[in-house]
């Protein structure tokens, strides 16, 4: 059998690729440090570019298991309201919807696909990727283990799915340093509540300092008419003051952050009564890292946010782990299982990603309400009367286009990776 592709981390990214690779017909295996995986983190977006590929890959029938689709996305000002609302999804006239789900149950989702259709020993956890080493017809991977021991094993490829804190990442760019904080710190959490608005809206209220977003991440219990909701609460210090390290996990309290937000309480949405009933709460300092010029070092790859982790403000994050999969398959197919596939991949996404890192730090699509600061601190009783709309719509295109879900582009491009297409001889496991 030919070497399988190895592929570092079996997060969103990491499981996509290796659904991918089955798709297509070349054998993987998933190299994941954690000893048992849970669905961890609360919610996140998966825009249409990235719904589509779980169509493609016969998964959308799931998604109303882990999350509601997104209808609306709203945009209010310090004093409740409304800068900005536009519909989402099929609804603005997309062939595929927008799904606001949870993090962990969507990993979860595909770990469960990757197990029926690809066996369970495709993910291999306790398997912490330390290093590499190309060789001249694929490469060697160090792997290490809890108890202490580490195992080399061979792989055709190697794609660094490892995320934020990626050690394929960190071979290639030893002198990367820390994530780079800008400021702002995220406390994540989720509640029991009654809808609001159209009842599946992204909802965000404040200016570029400080800000609370809301989402609903399930649909209505049918016998309570309580949904899961997921808040964020932002606040900005000052980036020289520095912070504890990023981590997705890191537990904190209440006390935090809530005295800031106590008066932000409007007829229509308390906020600070909302945060007192949230369950956990977890604190993560925005960070991102520098664009770097290449992701390709000979037979490995970076995908995901190893390769392009930025500010999560424009719901890419997750969305862009499903289309790098995707992407880079698309190029398997084309080139086959080699170097050359890597490059194409890159030449591809590298421009346009990073430059969508660049466009994040300045707050992506939510820079409309630094706008809306400037010209009144936020407080106004007619949006139109301190912006006019076709300035927010401008600004609101250039974004889509930018971040890659531009309505036309998307619903006109052919799939990513044609019907029934694979590799010609990779040997399947
Ligand atoms: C625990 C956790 C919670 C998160 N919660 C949120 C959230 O609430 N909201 C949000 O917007 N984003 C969250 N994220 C980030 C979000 O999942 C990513 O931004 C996005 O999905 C891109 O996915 P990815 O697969 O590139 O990275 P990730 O989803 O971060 O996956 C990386 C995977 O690689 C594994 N890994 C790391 N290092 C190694 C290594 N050396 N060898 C092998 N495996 C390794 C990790 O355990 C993880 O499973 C979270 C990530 C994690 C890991």
């Amino acid at each position: 059998m030919n070497k399988p592709i190895l592929i570092a981390g079996g997060g969103i990214a990491g499981m996509a690729m290796a659904l991918t690779c089955h798709e297509i017909g070349v054998p993987c295996r998933v190299l994941e440090s954690v000893r048992t995986l849970a669905p961890l983190g609360v919610g996140i977006n998966l825009q249409p570019n990235a719904i589509r590929e779980l169509d493609d890959l016969g998964l959308a029938h799931h998604l109303p298991e882990i999350g509601i689709e997104a209808t609306e996305w709203a945009l209010v000002g310090r004093n409740g309201n409304d800068v900005w609302s536009e519909p989402r999804g099929t609804l603005a006239g997309y062939n595929w919807p927008q799904w606001a789900v949870h993090r962990g149950e969507l990993q979860m989702m595909l770990y469960r696909a990757v197990n029926e259709r690809l066996g369970a020993d495709a993910v291999l956890t306790d398997h912490r990727v330390v290093g590499y080493e190309n060789t001249p017809d694929g490469v060697r991977v160090k792997v290490q283990h809890r108890d202490g021991s580490s195992t080399m094993m061979d792989g055709a490829l190697l794609i660094g799915a490892d995320g934020l804190h990626s050690a394929t990442r960190a071979q290639l760019y030893p002198d990367q340093g820390a994530p780079v904080w800008g400021g702002a710190v995220l406390w994540r959490c989720t509640a029991l509540g009654e809808p609001i608005r159209s009842g599946s809206a992204f909802t965000l209220v404040g200016g570029l300092d400080q800000r609370f977003v809301h989402y609903p991440i399930s649909a209505p219990d049918p016998e309570t008419g309580l949904q899961v909701q997921n808040l964020i609460a932002e606040l900005t210090f000052d980036p020289a003051d520095g912070w504890r390290d990023s981590d997705w996990n890191r537990k904190a309290d209440l006390d935090d952050f809530l005295p800031q937000f106590e008066d932000w309480n409007f007829d229509w949405l308390d906020i600070p009564e909302m945060l007192r009933s949230a369950s956990a709460v977890y604190e993560y300092p925005m960070v991102d890292r520098d664009p770097v010029d290449s992701w390709v070092d000979g037979h490995m790859a970076l995908i995901g946010d190893a390769a392009h982790v930025m500010y999560p403000v424009g719901s890419n994050g997750a969305s862009q782990a499903v289309v790098d999969a995707r992407v880079l398959g698309a190029k398997l197919v084309e080139f086959g299982v080699g170097p050359e596939a890597l490059s194409a991949f890159q030449d591809q996404l590298l421009e346009p990603m990073n430059a969508l890192v660049l466009r994040n730090r300045g707050a992506g699509p939510v820079g409309i309400l630094g706008l809306v600061d400037e010209r009144c601190g936020g407080v106004f009783d007619d949006i139109s009367d301190v912006i006019p709309r076709q300035e927010v719509e401008d600004f609101m295109a250039k974004y889509k286009a930018a971040a890659g879900f531009a309505i036309d582009e998307l619903n006109g491009a052919p799939r990513t990776i044609p019907l029934g297409a694979t590799v010609e001889g990779a040997g399947a496991a």
